[in-house]
């Protein structure tokens, strides 16, 4: 049980969410919007995205707001 959970944390620390899984660029000067897939069995893989390219791909029904828009108000 505990190698799965080392297999966990080495697969999320390698997985930092510096490149967006979308367009490829690197993730600057924004918070980036962090994807978590369940993979089931307790197995996840995580991907980083900027807001607008994940805002871009999303149908116009899916209601999501940006981690900068995010109390801004
Ligand atoms: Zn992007």
């Amino acid at each position: 049980m505990w190698m799965r959970q080392v297999k966990n944390t080495i697969s999320e620390a390698l997985a930092q969410p510096s490149q967006c899984c979308f367009c490829g660029e690197p993730i600057k000067d924004e918070t980036p919007v962090l994807i978590t897939l369940d993979l089931g069995d307790n197995q996840t893989q995580s991907m980083g995205t900027h807001g607008l390219c994940l805002q871009e791909r999303l149908h116009p029904s899916i209601p999501f707001v940006a981690p900068d828009e995010v109390g801004s108000d």
